[in-house]
């Protein structure tokens, strides 16, 4: 029995695939983005707590209250926003779940979705299944800034959704205040929506303001801003993210959750609602901590023959080996992995259209050992 594929060209991710590498050869794996530290033991304890307490049923469809409360006060702490928590926040199984969700209840068949290559991989195939097309704008090194006149080139009578992610995974681009400006006359010009896939939004560097489609009233009103705990709180495993939207989209949001997962895992939001409300500076730190993780990974990547690439946020950073290898990205990376015993992430596979530079990705969220272990490794070839 065969059947018939509705994503034909989709194999298995290139972070399981680099993941998989990487424990097969005993890499240190710096491909898939996850810390290698644990996660607050208070966050850890909040856990196990609800868990024994008895919250193991479901949750409600769009979260706990608490949590959606939390959410609605951190939201207005960074972006001094104000949303109603109950109509306007709905918790998910992750940011992934989010973003399928968001693009499930925009996207009409033979609408155009514009994104943004390097393009977060869940994207297009979500888009897909709905019978939509993705239209794909190239980002390029160094910078990899938005040209905003050749995205109103791109926008067409079928154009319905843009799709932005700042922090930018894979390549550390942060919008500018004119980014976001530019994003939203757009948007109200050609009536569009936004999905802001904001999941790196604490993690913005030297001194540059966090900014968010929150802070944009006109574009808010039109937007899905999603963004993750995962990353937050350093749990990528629990998959728990959020969606907020205006009431009449979250309405429609929340249809198509409610028969996806319906609910998220019930003692994660019991916990983390507490850490938002106790531990309000494990957030405000975050960007802190990484810049310094980022700036110890540059520090000792500074002997190798890699140039490393400006990272304004995230925890990624990327890496030029063109002075190493004539080998493609996909190639350099298997063969760093095995010879080298340090997995990457290759660039190319977040574009459409075949990218012959030689860059690849490094994620820097790792304890300071291994990011020393890896930088030993890269600093012999
Ligand atoms: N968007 C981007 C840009 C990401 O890097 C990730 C992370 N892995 C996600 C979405 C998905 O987040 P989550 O793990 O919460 O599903
Ligand atoms: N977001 C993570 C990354 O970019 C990976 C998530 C996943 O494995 N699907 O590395």
């Amino acid at each position: 029995m065969t059947l018939k594929s509705k994503l034909p060209k989709v194999g298995t991710t290139i972070f399981s695939q680099m993941s998989q590498l990487a424990a097969q050869h005993q890499a240190i794996n710096l491909s898939q983005g996850f810390p290698d530290f644990s996660p607050d033991p208070l966050l850890l304890d909040a856990l196990a707590a609800y868990s024994q307490q008895g919250f193991n049923q479901y949750a409600p469809m769009p979260g706990i209250p608490a949590l959606q409360t939390q959410i609605a006060s951190l939201v207005q702490r960074c972006y001094q926003r104000t949303v109603n928590a109950e109509q306007e926040v709905t918790v998910t199984s992750g940011a992934t779940e989010a973003l399928f969700v968001a693009i499930n209840a925009v996207v009409q068949p033979g609408d155009e979705v514009i994104v943004f290559d390097p393009a977060y991989d869940s994207y297009e195939p979500a888009i897909n299944l709905c019978g939509g097309k993705a239209v794909h704008i190239a980002l390029t090194a160094p910078g990899y800034r938005i040209n905003w006149q050749q995205v109103a080139e791109a926008i067409t009578l079928r154009t319905r959704l843009i799709l932005v992610n700042s922090p930018h995974n894979p390549t550390g681009m942060v919008f500018t205040p004119q980014d976001w400006i530019s994003l939203q006359q757009l948007v109200l010009k050609h009536n569009l929506y936004c999905i802001s896939d904001e999941v790196y939004e604490h993690m913005v560097f030297d001194g540059a303001p966090q900014l968010s489609a929150n802070c944009f009233a006109d574009l808010a009103a039109r937007s899905f801003i999603v963004s993750s705990f995962g990353k937050t709180f350093h749990v990528t495993g629990w998959k728990l993210g959020y969606c907020v939207a205006p009431a009449a989209l979250s309405a429609e949001f929340r249809k198509i959750h409610q028969y996806v997962t319906f609910s998220s895992f019930t003692p994660a939001q019991h916990a983390v609602a507490d850490m938002l409300a106790q531990q309000p500076q494990q957030v405000s730190g975050l960007a802190r901590f990484y810049q310094h993780k980022r700036d110890h990974f540059v520090n000792v990547l500074h002997a190798s023959r890699f140039t490393l690439l400006p990272c304004q946020g995230s925890y990624f950073l990327l890496a030029d080996y063109s002075a190493i290898s004539d080998l493609d990205d996909v190639s350099f990376c298997q063969w760093l992995t095995k010879e080298h015993k340090v997995a990457a992430i290759p660039l190319s596979v977040f574009y459409q259209t075949p990218l012959t530079a030689r860059i690849v990705r490094f994620c820097f969220a790792k304890q300071d050992s291994t990011l020393n272990a890896a930088a030993e490794a890269l600093c012999r070839i």
